[in-house]
């Protein structure tokens, strides 16, 4: 019965209207595109993942006759002018990259911005100052949101990476024009939707990386949808210490040991398979030149564990490839130092050879796929770190939920 009340509260899916829901022809759309690219101390970009992921939107609203204009946010200048944090190199990045001139305006609100922009053909890219110089970004200002959407006549939502924020350009658009996901925010939105919502059995959740702390709410969440929990990572070892394992120096939480017997609890309950290591890559010190060895389950007292160990890796690559949906989130390992990126990579590699879906969301996951060259063996990479991790959690994310509400 519990249950049945249960089902009817959470949102059964995971939805956003898409870019054919929309009048697009001879229209200007406002794009929010997730540009906060890496940059070095001079301020040249050192990766331009973020700057590809818009192009298939922008180009499906250049063949739809809109005119696509992109809001971005670029670093944390705090509702302040900083030059350094002007968008100009990334204009002259996406120009580069869609072979194509495109028109950079030096601030995003006001009479004269709209006067460029409608002066500009139809078939201009337009891209907009830093949104966050504007003070009301950050606090989800609709007065900033309106000057926003005074620019255009359709909004678009492109930037998962943000969407867990209730930005003014986020979130706060779509009150006021008709307004879509773009295509990386509609990829993303299927994705989690077929693993949280609709997954097909065998359904196994691998967590890892550093802290219990950072993932309890994705570990509640989870239990309540997958078959098996696989847990690496430093958060195993605050999981082992409550069972009274020996967990020597490694990363423990102390005041989290309840939350994992309550979770080991539910699991048991609940008929999950919460799975945890049970050899270890231990070292003396936190070091890449630490000298690494096996051992079992118990960790001696002067070994601190920075990866799971071979047993492990192969229990959870087993479980992985006989699995029909797989999500990860967080490295098994001390995966930046080569010494302990065999576990992170056991599971990768299982994750590539599993016949059924696959999604990676997070970061550092997402950073070690890449370092491993695993990206053509997941199904799906998620753009948005915190904003996967939010979905996992089973929260609503404002810039999705804005969408669709004026027609
Ligand atoms: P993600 O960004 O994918 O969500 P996290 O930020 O939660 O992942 O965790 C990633 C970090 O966890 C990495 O920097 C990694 O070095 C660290 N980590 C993984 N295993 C251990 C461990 N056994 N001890 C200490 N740190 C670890
Ligand atoms: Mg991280």
């Amino acid at each position: 019965m519990v249950r049945f009340f249960r089902n009817l509260w959470y949102p059964m899916t995971l939805h956003a209207p898409t870019l054919q829901s929309l009048d697009l022809k001879g229209k200007t759309a406002l794009v929010r595109v997730d540009f906060n690219v890496p940059r070095d101390k001079s301020g040249n970009i050192t990766d331009d993942t973020r700057i590809r992921a818009a192009i298939p939107t922008l180009e499906a609203l250049l063949r739809a006759g809109a005119r696509p204009v992109c809001l971005t946010h670029l670093g944390r200048p705090d509702g302040e002018v900083h030059e350094d944090a002007r968008v100009d190199a990334i204009g002259v990045r996406l120009g580069e990259l869609m072979g194509r001139t495109i028109l950079k305006l030096d601030e995003s609100t006001g009479p004269a911005v709209r006067a460029a922009i409608h002066a500009a053909p139809q078939d201009q890219i337009v891209l907009l100052e830093n949104v966050r110089f504007h003070p009301g970004e950050t606090k989800g200002d609709p007065a900033l949101a309106r000057a926003f959407a005074d620019l255009g006549d359709v909004f678009v939502n492109d930037a998962f990476g943000a969407s867990h924020r209730a930005h003014a350009s986020v979130s706060g658009i779509a009150a006021y024009l008709p307004s879509a996901a773009g295509l990386l925010l509609e990829a993303e939105v299927q994705a989690f939707d077929r693993v949280l919502n609709q997954p097909a059995r065998p359904f196994v959740a691998i967590l890892g990386g550093a802290k219990v702390s950072d993932k309890l709410s994705v570990i509640e969440n989870l239990l309540d949808k997958v078959d098996a929990l696989l847990v690496g990572g430093g958060m195993a070892y605050t999981f082992l210490a409550a069972q009274g394992h020996s967990v020597g120096k490694s990363l423990v939480e102390l005041d989290r040991l309840d939350t994992c017997k309550q979770a080991l609890a539910k699991a048991a309950a609940k008929g999950v398979q919460l799975m945890l290591p049970s050899d270890h890559v231990v070292a003396d010190r936190f070091a890449a030149d630490a000298h690494a060895e096996v051992c079992g389950i118990d960790i001696p007292a002067d070994r601190m564990a920075l990866d799971i160990g071979p047993k492990t890796q192969a229990r959870y690559a087993e479980a992985i490839e006989a699995a029909h949906t797989v999500v990860w989130n967080g490295p098994m390992g001390v995966f930046e130092m080569e010494a302990f990126r065999a576990g992170t990579a056991a599971v990768g590699h299982a994750l590539g050879r599993a016949q059924g879906y696959t999604v990676v969301g997070g970061g550092d996951s997402v950073a070690a796929i890449a370092l491993l060259g695993l990206e053509s063996a997941v199904d799906h990479i998620s753009t948005g770190g915190g904003a996967s991790l939010e979905l996992l959690e089973g929260k609503v994310l404002p810039g999705i939920a804005a969408l669709g509400q004026v027609h």
